[in-house]
């Protein structure tokens, strides 16, 4: 990997656009758009102006543009980069590019311009997939738990942590040297002490995770149900659209439907229509061990019932289900309209909500309690969440690996093991922020990015 290259990339969404951005980064970002740009000198301005002029291919004019510049190390990659605006033509854009190309630069691959900012020191990897999820963020909550890590999130802590425990590694690491002779650099209460202490910020962020996840994915909720109780005709009244199939004969619900719906900033993910109709017999004898399994993928499961034709023994009966199953669920009551006020009263009292899917009525507060049952509590932007995967697994590595250190501080091993596992733990902490890097975790990572970005 050379940083010597001056790399190009569109920045801005390909295909047809009020404008487009050509970004440019490395050494040669601002001579080679000098060669082509007809306006003012670029090399002779300050960094972070704007400027007016022409893209010329030999005389050819392809475009009037805006040229951005900003001076290494103040940009975003640390090195010099160019911002080239143009008429958002495919046409125009794929010219510019190929100009500046054969003028010296080399087209990005994915991720490229993040990778130079981490390579540069601009950001730590934890960020730099930050700014991934960032992009990818589509409600209220990915947002803000993406733009929270982006701004350092738990880096800082971690960082502060591993110092601490590097220096008890050097310590110990010392001790060795001194090999047959009886003496104790480190302080083991006080390494003790270090590692209960990370202990408890590795825990806080470890449960962090499973809001952290549900923020940035989505709540899996499943409907259930028997055939024909209007599981499907609900998902259309709570996504406010005829997506799925309503039909009268039950089992025609096969599409897989995966939708989603966000309530006041809370993304829902409704597991497929095809696990509706699976978990619609999950009280039945058959195939109640598959459906549980369905049932555990959600976080929450709605489940309907229609009291004209299921008596109130067997609502009884699956609400107990339910409650075994131990995962929040919302009993709902449908065709509300075809019920008489009798019948009603005698559902009162079982926690449920009474709706008409197809009369879209009672769906308001329906998604009041749908919120209520899963328990978002909000994060203040102080609170710290890990929601990525790759964070999570680390984080949890380094857990067991201190764990080790512990027993070893209480149990006759010697100091060499003690370094050793005080090394894996390093490993992994440092595998977060990027301290520890590997081609292949920078591939992983940054291969999943966008060209441009
Ligand atoms: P599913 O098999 O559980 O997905 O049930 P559907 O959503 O396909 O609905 C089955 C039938 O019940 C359809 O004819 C719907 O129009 C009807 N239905 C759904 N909700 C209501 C409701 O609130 N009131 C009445 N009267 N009929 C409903």
């Amino acid at each position: 990997m050379t940083n010597n290259d001056t790399i190009v990339a569109l920045a801005t969404p390909s295909g047809s656009g009020a404008i487009g951005v050509i970004r440019l980064s490395g050494p040669e970002a601002i001579t080679i758009t000098d060669k082509v740009f007809k306006g003012k000198s670029l090399a002779k301005q300050a960094s972070h102006t704007i400027h007016f002029g022409t893209i010329r291919d030999g005389e050819a004019i392809l475009d009037e543009v805006l040229v951005s510049l900003f001076i290494g190390p103040h940009s975003y990659t640390k090195e010099h980069v160019v911002e080239i605006s143009t008429h958002g033509s495919q046409y125009i854009i794929e010219s510019i590019i190929k100009l500046l190309i054969r003028t010296g630069a080399r087209a990005a691959k994915p991720g490229e311009f993040t990778l130079r900012a981490f390579l540069n020191g601009g950001m730590d990897l934890s960020q730099a997939e930050a700014v991934a999820d960032l992009i990818a963020s589509n409600s209220a909550s990915s947002h803000q738990v993406a733009m929270q890590q982006m701004r350092g999130g738990f880096s800082n802590e971690l960082q502060v942590l591993r110092e601490q425990l590097i220096h008890f590694a050097s310590m110990i690491e010392l001790e060795l040297d001194f090999g047959e002779e009886d003496v104790e650099f480190a302080n083991r209460d006080q390494l003790r002490d270090l590692i209960n202490k990370i202990h408890r910020v590795l825990y806080r962020l470890i449960s962090s995770f499973e809001q952290g996840n549900v923020m940035k994915n989505g709540v899996p909720v499943v409907i259930a149900g028997k055939p024909n109780v209007g599981k499907s005709t609900l998902l259309n009244a709570l996504l406010n659209e005829e997506r799925a199939i309503v039909s009268e004969i039950a089992g025609t619900t096969r599409d897989t439907i995966e939708d989603e719906m966000s309530i006041k900033g809370v993304v829902f993910r409704f597991i497929d229509t095809a696990g509706i109709r699976e978990t619609a017999d999950i009280i039945e004898a058959k195939g109640v061990e598959r459906t549980r399994e369905k049932m555990k993928q959600a976080k929450l499961i709605m489940y309907l019932f229609d009291p004209v034709v299921q008596a109130q023994e067997e609502i009884n009966e699956q609400l107990e289900e339910l409650k075994v199953l131990g995962i929040p669920f919302v009993g709902i009551v449908n065709k509300k309209d075809l019920l008489d006020l009798s019948l009603i009263d005698s559902l009162d009292g079982f926690g449920l909500n009474f709706i008409s899917a197809r009369e879209k009525e009672g769906i308001e507060e329906l998604k009041g309690e749908i919120l209520r049952k899963v328990n978002l509590h909000k994060i203040s932007n102080d609170d710290v969440i890990v929601s990525n995967i790759r964070h999570v697994e680390a984080l949890q590595k380094t857990e067991e690996a201190l764990g080790r250190v512990l027993y070893g501080l209480d149990n006759p091993v010697t100091s060499d093991f003690l370094a050793m596992d005080i090394k894996q733990a390093l490993y992994y902490l440092g595998e977060i922020t990027g301290a520890v890097t590997t081609d292949d975790l920078l591939d992983n990572i940054f291969s999943k990015f966008c060209i441009g970005k």
